[in-house]
């Protein structure tokens, strides 16, 4: 597995370093494709303000309908305050009424005990008369009286009361029907006052009522307005991130047209990368033959068996120090010759596409230990940073034939690229991690026939395309 790994390692070197010599001729048509598909970004772009001009538009419309909404709370607040006053304001008025009626029933009893007593001593004037051997049917009318009215019309009849008795019982009398009225009309106030309270309790029942629903309201629109708050957000993410392909594409065509030093370096750096791996690798191998071959040979043979003792033994030391590190350092998988090389080596975890209900709009390439992530072509790192999701992420942009591809390295442990930078095919732009929403060491890798967007609608298998 090692050797063949290696023998594709020195065939992709040659052909690297092939593809130095003989870098193809600029294609005016790829170049107008690029700079179509560069306006297509802006397109989209404007798309995108215009939704973040909208939800500004919103937010703008309701704060206004959360300041109208707090206006008349307010107004109904002041409101409340009023009626609960006025309530207050009867209440005490109904209790000042109900004393009133219950000092004129006080009086009502006094007059009634006081004309009880004068009757009762008229009663006794009549008995005393009938002793003394007075007119005996004086006493039978006056007993025979079905009423007080009535009788004090018989005492007035048979007339032998003094008038002044008379006087006092009549002014009696309409002082009681006086005080009677009173009652009876305070009673109607006391009425009318609790019908008053009612519809004041009423009233501030409606009232409460209102600033419940526009309370109501007003947490639905403050909703309203924090869900747009994060739409404009969404948005003003998407729009950061074309912005920073649209400028990555730019640096590819001019890449392109240009032929730069830079993506030259890149290569050589790539290339000499490879070298050195496959130089370390070529070592490691050779050490541990030479040990094998030490632990065979005779031990009085001299001088060749110490040297390979001596290389058996920092080879040894080698893959004990590595040994002391439970994860291996794993080489970068072979650099393919086509547009595209496989950005890490490991077994392919999940598939693109319908996952679990959900749409995987990547291959997940999962591996154990140190292993490195290279760039699946040429290109410029449109983006590199920590996202919530993708975790330590980079976004390369990539024009091979005049189309615009955007590859995703997405969980991993380190990030080896910037933003801006020019990066060749192969090289390694950081390690395989688990950072993210992610479970379990892997890289998730997107590829994308054109620009990333949000939906991910460019998300395309790359399988076929990318050697997985
Ligand atoms: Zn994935």
């Amino acid at each position: 597995m090692l050797k063949k790994k290696n023998l594709i390692l020195n065939i992709s070197l040659v052909a690297g370093l092939g593809l130095l010599s003989s870098v193809p001729p600029v294609q005016a048509a790829s170049l107008n494709d690029m700079e179509i598909q560069k306006q297509q970004i802006q397109q989209k772009r404007s798309t995108i303000n215009s939704g973040i001009n909208d939800s500004y538009t919103k937010i703008k419309d309701l704060q206004g309908k959360q300041q109208t909404v707090a206006e008349k709370i307010k107004n109904l607040s002041d409101l409340i305050t009023k009626t609960t006053s006025q309530i207050n304001d009867k209440t005490k008025e109904i209790d000042e009424t109900k004393a009133e009626i219950e000092k004129l029933k006080q009086e009502i009893i006094v007059i009634q005990d006081r004309m009880a007593k004068r009757e009762a001593l008229l009663k006794e004037r009549a008995r005393a008369m009938q002793e003394s051997g007075g007119n005996a049917d004086y006493l039978e009318v006056l007993l025979g009286s079905k009423s007080f009215g009535d009788f004090i019309e018989r005492v007035g009849a048979v007339a032998t009361i003094m008038d002044a008795d008379q006087e006092i019982l009549r002014q009696q009398e309409a002082d009681k029907k006086q005080l009677e009225e009173n009652q009876k009309s305070v009673e109607t106030k006391l009425a009318n006052l609790q019908t008053m309270l009612t519809d004041l309790q009423n009233m501030k029942n409606k009232q409460n009522q209102q600033v419940a629903e526009l309370g109501e309201l007003m947490k639905q629109l403050k909703q309203k307005e924090d869900d747009e708050h994060e739409h404009a957000m969404n948005l003003k993410e998407q729009e950061d991130l074309l912005a920073a392909q649209q400028q990555s594409v730019q640096q590819a065509i001019n890449l392109e047209k240009t032929r730069q030093a830079e993506l030259a370096a890149a290569r050589q750096r790539a290339a000499e990368e490879a070298r050195q791996r496959a130089a370390a690798e070529a070592k490691e191998r050779a050490a541990a033959a030479a040990a094998a071959k030490a632990k065979a040979a005779q031990p009085h043979k001299s001088q060749p068996a110490q040297l390979h003792k001596s290389q058996a033994a920092a080879s040894t030391e080698t893959h004990s120090s590595s040994s002391y590190t439970p994860e291996p350092r794993q080489s970068a998988p072979a650099v393919s010759s086509g547009s595209f090389t496989r950005p890490a080596a490991g077994y392919i975890s999940s598939g693109f596409g319908a996952r679990w209900g959900e749409n995987h709009p990547g291959v997940d390439i999962a591996g154990s230990g140190y292993v490195p992530i290279v760039a699946a072509a040429d290109g410029v790192v449109s983006r590199s940073y920590l996202s919530s999701t993708y975790g330590n992420v980079v976004f390369i942009s990539h024009s091979i034939n005049g189309q615009v591809y955007t590859t995703v390295y997405a969980h991993m442990s380190q990030r080896l690229a910037t933003t801006g930078q020019v990066v060749a095919k192969g090289q390694q732009i950081g390690v395989m991690g688990s950072t993210g929403e992610s479970t379990g060491q892997h890289l998730h890798f997107e590829l994308h026939r054109g620009e990333w967007n949000y939906a991910k609608s460019n998300a395309i298998n790359p399988v076929g395309i990318v050697p997985l």
